[in-house]
């Protein structure tokens, strides 16, 4: 049997980007008949979107935000985002607390009376809830931030530790003193210009870096058995076929390897176990009628409308739709158990529909397609004891010498650039190694 130098498993993002920067001696193994993972396009009846949520070009690495607008040569433009908060039946800019104007204003005066009145600014936050206390004061955080924390994470916000607090907008004081009074300002500027790609949805840039290797792209190849076998890695399909590596890198969602690698380290298992992942549900609705709003997406706190986020696909790229025609995409995040898993695809469309129609952004008479996507591994999420958690996890791991990269493989709540960032730097590795 051949033993190939390079194995990579999985043909998401980050196992195409790597492959891409490797020689000719690698196998790229995907499960799926399509590469892309997460970063997966669907393109039916004329409606095209990305199926596990809308997914935007931006990277505080212009380096690698480079490579990947570059690798798709004409086919990409650029946009300006235009996110909405939908509160009380107002439409508020994104982030909330840069248009505290456009709430009622007895919610605009609750939110800045709590903002500069805040009895926990000097506090020590050691959760999620907590550093929106601390952050933004009582009337954010109770109208809007942890209320919607709750949904996107469908886990206690106080139950979240401070790990991602990094990424979320923190704007001064008077920008949100001003957004008050109606003084326009912006928020969080690092992605309110965002590239995608023109045709063919984010999914482009997988091909696009597909079309750079030299190795082999396997795909209907489903990973059955992962073991150590002397100097090489030993690999079996389910359908029974074998291959060997001397070197092996998993991007696989690490409970998916685990399952899969009898000799995995005991600290791993024993580690992974505890770490908590979200499910995604996407109902998407196709519409023969544009409304003609110039929103990207909109943000949806309110408890009883079961998504926390709709997208409009042809905000993203007029090629998204049919000449005329709209679509929505509602995100709703679940765990198995919670009754939304467990819906029926005519149940969650019927109730997306219909929560879709009080937000108001699509008439239900002109819907002409539907359909529901479902993804077992969304969000990763960083609960108070992640950090541990997931340091013994990788540890034990490494201590191996296979190599995990991605999202659900280092199970880290990552973008696609930084999945590129790391399949860049774990090339260097491997070619110096
Ligand atoms: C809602 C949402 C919005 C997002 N928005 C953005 C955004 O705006 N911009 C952005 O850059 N990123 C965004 N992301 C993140 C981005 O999707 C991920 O970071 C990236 O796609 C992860 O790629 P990956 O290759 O690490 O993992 P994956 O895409 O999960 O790839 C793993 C691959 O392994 C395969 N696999 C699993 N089991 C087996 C097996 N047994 N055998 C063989 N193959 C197997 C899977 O089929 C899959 O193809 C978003 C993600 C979500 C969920």
């Amino acid at each position: 049997m051949t033993v190939r130098r390079v194995g990579i498993l999985g043909g998401g993002v980050s196992g195409i980007a790597l492959a891409a920067h490797l020689d000719s001696d690698v196998d790229v193994l995907e499960k799926s008949s399509m590469i892309g993972g997460l970063c997966r396009t669907i393109s039916e009846d004329g409606f095209t979107y990305d199926a596990a949520g809308p997914h935007i070009m931006f990277s505080k690495n212009k380096e690698v935000l480079n490579l990947m607008i570059g690798v798709l040569g004409p086919n990409v433009h650029q946009n300006k985002r235009e996110n909405r908060i939908f509160f009380k039946g107002a439409l508020v800019k994104y982030p909330f607390e840069n248009d505290l104007a456009s709430l009622p204003k007895e919610d605009n005066f609750d939110c800045i009376y709590g903002y500069i009145v805040n009895p926990r600014a000097h506090e020590t936050p050691e959760n999620l809830a907590q550093w929106s206390y601390v952050t933004f004061g009582s009337g954010i955080s109770e109208k809007y931030f942890i209320p919607y924390n709750r949904k996107i994470w469908n886990y206690d916000p106080e139950k979240i530790g401070l790990e991602f607090v990094s990424r979320i907008p923190k704007p001064p004081m008077e920008d949100v003193l001003k957004s008050s009074i109606g003084i326009p300002t912006e928020g969080y500027l690092h992605q309110l210009f965002y590239s995608y790609p023109t045709e063919g949805g984010f999914e482009s840039i997988v091909h696009a870096f597909a079309g750079r290797i030299r190795g082999d792209i396997v795909t209907s190849w489903s990973v059955a058995h992962v073991e150590r076998a002397g100097d090489e890695w030993r690999v079996v399909s389910t359908t029974g076929e074998e291959r060997r590596y001397r070197t092996l890198v998993s991007t696989l969602p690490i409970h998916e390897l685990l399952k899969v690698w009898p000799d995995a380290p005991p600290a791993a298992v024993e580690a992974a176990k505890k770490l908590r992942y979200n499910s995604l549900v996407n109902v998407v609705l196709g519409s023969s009628e544009d409304p003609g709003h110039p929103f990207t997406a909109l943000y949806v706190p309110d408890p009883e409308i079961v998504f926390h986020r709709l997208s409009f696909p042809k905000a993203f790229s007029t090629t998204c739709v049919p000449e005329g025609g709209y679509s929505v995409m509602a995100e709703i995040t679940t765990n198995a158990g919670d009754g939304i898993w467990e819906s029926g695809d005519d149940e969650l469309i019927e109730r997306v529909t219909s929560d879709v129609a009080k937000v108001g952004f699509i008439n239900p008479e002109r819907i002409v397609y539907r359909r529901v996507v479902r993804f077992l591994y969304g969000y990763p999420v960083y609960d108070l004891d992640y950090r541990r958690n997931v340091t013994a996890m990788r540890d034990a791991v490494a201590a191996t010498g296979l190599h995990l990269l991605g999202r659900f493989a280092q199970f880290d709540y990552i973008n696609s650039d930084v999945c590129v960032e790391r399949a860049l730097k774990l090339a260097d590795d491997l070619r110096d190694g």
